[in-house]
């Protein structure tokens, strides 16, 4: 039943699981996926493509920018959509 898993090849060399989670689902403007093994890293990968993006003036990802830099001035808010996300992330199979 469980000879070969397609999908290993998202495993690190130390065998961790990653999980998979697109720029949209956390809350960017594209499909890019990202693939951590803890929420955390998968924030940290989202923040670092979405300063690229910022950086090379993509007007989709801007706009998404603005609508978080918004959420971000209510802290209760953005702790609600942070833990929604991590939520989110833990309820994700490992693939
Ligand atoms: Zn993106």
């Amino acid at each position: 039943m469980w000879r070969k898993i397609k999908t290993n090849k998202y495993k690190s060399q130390k065998g961790k699981i990653m999980k998979t989670m697109t720029c949209k689902q956390l809350g960017g403007a594209c499909d890019k996926e990202f693939h951590a093994n803890t929420f955390e890293e998968m924030a940290e990968l989202s923040k670092k493509h979405g300063t690229e993006m910022f950086q090379a003036g993509d007007k989709a990802h801007l706009a998404s920018m603005n609508s978080m830099k918004h959420l971000m001035q209510d802290p209760k808010a953005m702790q609600e959509w942070f833990e929604n996300k991590r939520k989110e992330f833990e309820a994700l199979p490992n693939t």
